[in-house]
């Protein structure tokens, strides 16, 4: 038997946002920077950099200025997230073109998170889109609670489906679709993402799994069935979300590259490298690292 599977996955790399993002101690920005730097030399060709989010909320994004300005690169797709106006202001006027901006499925994650219904940050955020199209920018749209939401349990698909329907017709060159509490199983990844990548086969889709169950390389084995040849992923498996309890831990960058170099599908990252970048970070980190492949080096 042979499966219909991609011969390139491109990883798109969340640590140093997603992932730092979630650190209860303030990083320095040299060693965010330095972490990025070491992430493009192991390979990382699209990177989530930093959050242009409002220091009042994550006091740890709030060098994001800094970060972008060292991060920028012609050779690499430097993401920054951009929550609202706001932040899409202070993205623009340091020169950054790609934005990531994002929204909840579920109306209770966005009230608790950006404290609007799903139907405001949506009327919001469409605008925005097109504007930023026109300013010639890249526009990632992250849709976080795209299967499950720690407030409301199982979201519908169609659900999911429609508000990312109403984002590639603002405009969006990206969808990143999230399982932001690592709930959802292999049969769900497969059915979204086959959805997804049949109705929007000129959108980039991206799949983000959270490793809170186990099932994230599962997921991800199952959304590549589905067509999906872009995983969000972060080195050492920092991170999580602050305002989602209990979504700990983004799949980690070096079991996903492993996992796809054995199946014989390319990254273009280096994992003697990638451990590299991971080494440099983990002083800075107040807990461990726990992905499988890092434990298994470090007893080696
Ligand atoms: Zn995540």
């Amino acid at each position: 038997m042979t499966i219909d599977l991609p011969k390139t996955v491109t990883i798109i790399e969340v640590g140093p946002r997603d992932g730092l993002q979630n650190v209860s101690v303030f990083i320095p920005t040299d060693a965010k920077n330095q972490f990025i730097t070491d992430l493009k030399i192991a390979g990382v060709k699209e990177m989530e950099v930093s959050s242009f989010v409002s220091p009042k909320w994550i006091p740890q994004m709030r060098d994001a200025e800094e970060v972008a300005l060292h991060s920028l690169d012609n050779q690499v797709r430097t993401i920054v997230l951009a929550p609202n106006r706001a932040g899409i202001e202070r993205a623009l006027g340091s020169n950054c073109k790609d934005i990531a901006i994002f929204i909840g499925v579920s109306n209770s994650f966005n009230q608790k998170n950006i404290n609007r219904t799903t139907t405001q940050a949506r009327e919001e955020l469409l605008p925005i889109v097109k504007e930023l199209k026109e300013l010639g920018c890249f526009v990632r749209t992250c849709i976080s609670t795209a299967f499950y939401c720690p407030f409301e349990g199982h979201i519908n698909e169609e659900d999911t489906i429609q508000l990312c329907q109403q984002f590639v017709q603002a405009g969006a060159d990206e969808l990143s679709v999230a399982d932001t509490i690592g709930m959802a199983a292999p049969h769900e990844s497969y059915s979204l993402f086959s959805k997804l990548t049949s109705l929007f086969s000129e959108t980039l889709i991206t799949a983000h799994f959270h490793d809170t169950r186990g099932m994230a390389l599962a997921n991800i084995f199952a959304a590549l069935q589905a067509g999906v040849s872009r995983f969000d992923t972060s080195a050492g498996g920092i991170g999580g979300c602050p305002f989602a309890p209990g979504a700990s831990g983004n799949v980690a960058t070096e079991d996903v590259v492993y996992m796809l170099e054995r199946m014989g599908i390319q990254t273009g990252i280096q994992l003697p490298l990638l451990f590299q970048a991971i080494e440099g970070i983990v002083p800075h980190l107040p807990k461990p690292i726990t992905s499988s492949y890092y434990t298994l080096l470090q007893k080696a």
